[in-house]
């Protein structure tokens, strides 16, 4: 969904408000694509303030499915999350419409063009700001047999190397954390 600004841009004190469904079905990301299982549309409201900013707020609600970091279970995880951007208005008094919104807290900003929220994207880029660190489908989750890949919390498999014990799974979460850095 594509919102044009523009109008609230020059008018202090100015406030609307839009309903944006998430039409995603699929997250797609670096991490991998993950399904979103539940979402509800999310309340965006605009308003100019004073000293050429527009603040856009709302809150997003959705649960994805994640597998597990341990044994791959797939695990339904809620992301509930504010947005509150404080966006500057940029441009000149001549010739207001030719300048823009500028984000000074992103690096990037795919989701403005000029005047116009691009709330889909919006929305897409805050989910992965908000994205679920370690997601584990239960504290003590035991993992996976690295012999013979048996889900650990169904049952011990028989393969003698085997450590179906928790303590040594969170141990190895942490050295395969080390080798990511
Ligand atoms: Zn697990
Ligand atoms: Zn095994």
């Amino acid at each position: 969904m594509k919102i044009d600004l523009s109008m609230i841009a020059k008018s202090i004190n100015e406030e609307t408000e839009a309903e944006v469904e998430i039409s995603l079905d699929m997250f797609r990301s670096r991490l991998g694509n993950f399904p979103i299982t539940e979402k509800a549309p999310v309340t965006l409201h605009i308003r100019n303030e004073e000293n050429a900013v527009v603040r856009i707020y709302g809150t997003v609600s959705v649960t994805v499915k994640v597998p597990c970091a341990r044994c791959l279970e797939e695990v339904f995880v809620p992301v509930r999350f504010d947005i509150d951007k404080q966006l500057r208005i940029a441009g000149t008094e001549d010739s207001p419409d030719a300048g823009a919104l500028i984000d000074d807290e992103m690096e990037e900003t795919d989701y403005l063009h000029g005047f116009e929220l691009d709330a889909d994207q919006l929305i897409h880029d805050e989910i992965l700001l908000n994205w679920p660190m370690k997601v584990l489908c239960r504290d003590d989750c035991k993992g996976i047999c690295r012999v013979c890949g048996m889900n650990l919390n169904k049952g011990a498999c028989s393969c003698p190397e085997t450590e179906p014990d928790p303590r040594m799974a969170a141990i190895q979460d942490i050295f395969n954390e080390f080798k990511e850095v």
